[in-house]
């Protein structure tokens, strides 16, 4: 994606010229999930008043999820967009500025850090609060890239209602892969779950929510060799036991195939300056959200390869902000 070229690293990289007018302000709060909301909450209570830009997808991942049963606080359970709107509104009580755009560039080269907004404005920010979370990963087929929304999928939430009825199938064995087999199962009347170990790594209570729906059939140590159709899907080719001496191919007609094997953190624009691990998760200071820059702190997915979960998000987006608040009174 172009607009993840960094700005003025070096006299190799390509300088922008940026037109638009450029803004002050002491926190920057880039990306709008649980971590990026509280960081907002914390924040504006706090009197920084915090500029928040939301991103490719407001509200983050989990507008794209259906219920949500153990964020804490909510008994009945909650769907994610509406949580999302609540912690929106919450963080607008206290006086947060949340807007629409999407960072696509930065030099954080030095203070105030320079951070372009949808390519034409210009923010220098005191403070910068990463909560820009991790994107679906996908499997990297040429076929998958063609029926990229004429049969697959990454988001089973946004695209299952098309699938009433008809058969699909799932790839991934992780809590997103047997939470979007089962919701899909709701709606469609078959559901293969490819497997690619002899496994599922979702959780116990995930795994035996997928084992007691019998319309999904679970095909595990299958691999996807290519996703077959003509103007939409129309089946897949599978790989049963590949490598092995009894490898074997076997075809599944399917209308639509969704792509959940996890998740890209969502730092390339920072990683000239910020320090990663080698996925591109932002690593911070132990017990903190620091970074290895004063003024710059990381929460929620983008800087968490492990927990990954709404709570632990909001959970380092408050401590973001407590963090930022210091450093300025610093
Ligand atoms: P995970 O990383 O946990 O799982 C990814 C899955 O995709 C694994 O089974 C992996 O296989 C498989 N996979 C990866 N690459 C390929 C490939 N190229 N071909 C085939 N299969 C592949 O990601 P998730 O998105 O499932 O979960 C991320 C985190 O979010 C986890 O911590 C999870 O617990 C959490 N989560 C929690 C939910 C909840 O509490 N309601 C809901 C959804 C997620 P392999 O096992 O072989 O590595």
């Amino acid at each position: 994606m172009d607009f993840f070229k960094p700005l003025n690293v070096d006299s190799k990289t390509e300088k922008k010229e940026i037109k638009g007018e450029t803004e002050k302000i002491e926190c920057l709060i880039l990306g709008s999930g649980p971590a990026g909301y509280t960081a907002a909450i914390y924040a504006a209570r706090a009197g920084l008043t915090p500029v928040m830009y939301q991103g490719m997808e407001p509200g983050g991942q989990l507008t794209t999820t259906t219920e949500v049963e153990n964020f804490p606080g909510y008994p009945q359970g909650v769907t994610g967009p509406v949580m999302m709107e609540d912690l929106k509104a919450q963080a607008e009580r206290f006086g947060s500025d949340i807007r629409w755009g999407m960072a696509t560039s930065a030099d954080l080269s030095s203070r105030p850090y320079k951070v372009v907004i949808d390519e034409e404005k210009l923010i220098e920010a005191e403070t910068i609060i990463i909560a820009t979370g991790a994107t679906a990963k996908y499997l990297g087929l040429e076929s998958e890239e063609k029926f990229k929304g004429a049969g697959v999928s990454a988001c089973a939430t946004c695209d299952g209602f098309f699938y009433k009825g008809k058969t699909v199938a799932v790839v991934g064995g992780g809590d997103t892969a047997a939470e979007e087999a089962t919701y899909l199962a709701g709606l469609a009347q078959k559901v293969y779950l490819i497997v690619r170990k002899p496994y599922l790594r979702a959780s116990q209570a995930m795994q035996n929510r997928v084992m007691n729906t019998p319309n999904i059939e679970v095909l595990f140590e299958h691999q996807t060799k290519e996703i077959v159709g003509n103007s939409a899907v129309n089946g897949a080719i599978l790989l049963k036991k590949p490598g092995e001496p009894d490898e074997q191919e076997v075809k599944i007609n399917i209308d639509g195939f969704f792509v959940a094997i996890g998740h890209k953190p969502n730092s390339d624009i920072f990683t000239p300056w910020i320090e990663t691990d080698e996925i591109g998760y932002i690593k911070t200071i132990k017990g903190s959200t620091k970074t290895n820059l004063p003024g710059v702190f990381a929460c929620g997915d983008v800087q968490d390869p492990i927990y990954r979960q709404a709570i632990t998000a909001a959970g380092t987006g408050c401590m973001a902000a407590l963090d930022a608040e210091r450093f300025l009174k610093e």
